[in-house]
């Protein structure tokens, strides 16, 4: 294989013409993955990250009780069994801090640094039909070309606070929790607005509000969210774990809904009952081992949960029930209470402590479903005609999810075709890997794969394996080129549609739908075929010598 430049070559001036064989975008966990693997095979990289360091998700993401909801011993690196055996998590659940510092070990441990390129931001990619590569602009003045170029940049990770009336009118200080500061942010004496009640805001509004003279939370949908049940590593199920890691991480890949097995301290296989065949005592009793567990698990409890409206409401009645149970107040705990959609179609949020936070003095609910922010002035949040006075705002708003990292980045095809426009109305993408008219473009974690309803981690180390394999089987010269035909494409959205047709997903304004974004068009994002569904397709396109891409094989591959 052609390799232009040394694996190891100390990091350009901004602005130098460079030639690689790959180029990267985003250093998080997909992208970091990628880079090892492609510099494994020996080939040229350049990995390009805004942020100045790695972690992605995990580096932006610094606000107050940031962490991880998926079990550490479950969301980390799979692919090295040397690593999985050394690292130990501290917490059951990781905090932002020890993610990040997991993914600096990462980083040095896998000799990454050298082929990433921190504090520039990607800004275009334009495919060059003569040299089938790709001509890769940044922020900083870089114009490098590639023959691969792989985005890696997150399915939420475009931070999204909404056109608010005023503003910059306001003289306060404003945070987005997914931009958070580096420095600690010290909140005492002060009255403090959240703004969103999703995962994010769940976790920040917990430490927040023991910090604060005042909080106002502005509440437009009420999320479902469960009881964490965070603590210290169970050692004894750490060693258990460690003992069996690779069988552990093969139930996860093949046996799991949503990419993780523990329940209770134990791999257990979904459920695949439908709640309705069940007594209502067998249902109560997986329902309250779930509780108790802490955590996700709901989504391997019944088989029907996410397809039958009246089997989800056996669980949202349920989880509704523990909303009123942990609210003193009874008219706080309604307001709190979700009425309007289905458990699970906005995804599950994880909390220590969330609704208790609503008994405390200082701390209230302002629901905005039916009379929404009016603006924002000088001093703070108008809703109702009344003005709520605060010294600090934080938007805990979301994100452009899914396409919106991408879409940011003026991305160009063959004949100058722009995947905006191939995307407009609804994202398309083979396998959630490629899309036609982009030929040797990838995306990680991208659309129209499972990211939605699947732990990033295994998503991300499965598409890599897969781009990585793809590459070698085609190989970096001149001739090299790889793209689906329409027909693939055609027909894998097709079946995306196909296995999502009743999915309960619909009923809800999520940004699984694209819903959260004003204009957005509304279309349903991910794949909801399950991990082992998608594995089977991607392994199937590869099995038939990829006979769903046109492929181009470069000289030197051919003659290998
Ligand atoms: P989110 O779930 O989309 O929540 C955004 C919140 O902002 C919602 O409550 C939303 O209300 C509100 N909002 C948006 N626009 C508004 C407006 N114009 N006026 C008033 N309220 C508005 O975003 P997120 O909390 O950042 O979480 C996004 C995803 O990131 C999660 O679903 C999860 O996948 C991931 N995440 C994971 C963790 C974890 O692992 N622990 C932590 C954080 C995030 P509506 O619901 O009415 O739109």
């Amino acid at each position: 294989m052609s390799s232009v430049v040394s694996r190891q070559s100390p990091q350009p001036a901004a602005g130098q013409a460079q030639q690689f064989d790959a180029v990267i975008v985003g250093a998080g966990f997909a992208g970091m993955y990628m880079l090892h693997r492609l510099q494994q095979r020996g080939l040229a990289v350049r990995l390009f990250e805004a942020g100045s360091g790695v972690g992605g998700t995990w580096y932006w993401n610094r606000y107050p009780g940031a962490r991880v909801d998926v079990e550490s011993m479950e969301y980390s690196y799979s692919f090295d069994e040397d690593l999985q055996q050394e690292w130990s998590w501290s917490e059951r659940y990781a905090a932002q801090p020890e993610l990040l510092e997991y993914m600096n070990h990462c980083a040095d441990r896998f000799k990454l640094r050298p082929n990433m390129q921190f504090d520039t931001r990607v800004t275009a990619a334009v495919y060059d039909e003569d040299t089938r590569g790709w001509r890769i602009s940044t922020d900083r003045g870089d114009e490098v070309s590639a023959k691969y170029c792989i985005l890696a940049t997150g399915f939420l990770s475009a931070g999204d606070v909404p056109a608010f009336e005023g503003l910059d009118d306001y003289q306060g200080n404003t945070y987005l929790t997914s931009r958070w500061p580096h420095e600690e942010v010290d909140f005492s004496g002060q009255r403090v607005a959240v703004i969103g009640t999703g995962s994010s805001a769940i976790q920040a509004i917990t430490i927040i509000a023991k910090q604060v003279e005042h909080l106002y939370v502005f509440q437009r949908t009420p999320s479902y969210s469960l009881p964490l049940r965070n603590g210290p590593l169970d050692r004894d199920f750490e060693r258990r774990v460690k003992a069996m890691y690779p069988e552990w991480r093969r139930r996860q890949r093949e046996e799991s809904r949503a990419g993780f097995i523990a329940v209770n301290n134990q791999p257990m296989a979904p459920n695949d009952k439908s709640a309705l065949e069940v007594s209502e005592q067998e249902r109560r009793a997986d329902y309250e081992m779930r509780w108790e567990s802490g955590g996700l698990c709901y989504y391997s409890s019944f088989a029907d949960l996410l397809t039958n409206q009246e089997a989800n409401e056996t669980l949202a009645e349920f989880v509704r029930e523990k909303i009123r149970e942990r609210v003193d107040d009874p008219e706080v705990a309604e307001l709190l209470t979700p009425r309007d959609y289905p458990i699970m179609a906005k995804r599950l949020c994880a909390d220590t402590n969330y609704y208790e936070t609503y008994n405390r003095d200082n701390v209230t609910l302002v629901s905005i479903k039916d009379a929404p922010i009016e603006r924002l002035t000088e001093k703070g949040v108008v809703v109702r005609g009344q003005e709520y006075a605060v010294d600090s705002i934080v938007f805990a708003t979301g994100f452009d999810a899914v396409t919106g990292a991408i879409s940011r980045i003026d991305v160009r095809g063959r004949n100058g075709a722009n995947l905006n426009d191939h995307w407009e109305g609804a994202p398309r993408a083979y396998l959630g890997l490629m899309s036609v008219g982009f030929p040797n473009l990838f995306f990680l974690d991208g659309p129209c794969a499972n990211g939605a309803l699947v732990s990033p981690m295994l998503l991300s180390e499965y598409q890599v394996e897969w781009v990585d394999r793809c590459i070698a089987h085609i190989g970096t010269g001149e001739a090299a080129s790889v793209e689906p035909t329409q027909a693939a494409e055609d027909a894998w959205m097709q079946h995306m549609h196909d296995v999502s047709e009743g999915s309960l997903l619909y009923l809800a304004n999520s940004w699984y739908m694209g819903a959260n974004i004003p204009g957005k068009p509304r279309a349903l994002l991910s794949y909801l075929g399950g991990l082992e569904a998608y594995r089977q397709q991607c392994e199937a396109g590869e099995a038939d010598g990829y006979g769903k891409l046109v492929v181009t094989r470069s000289r030197e591959a051919a003659e290998a």
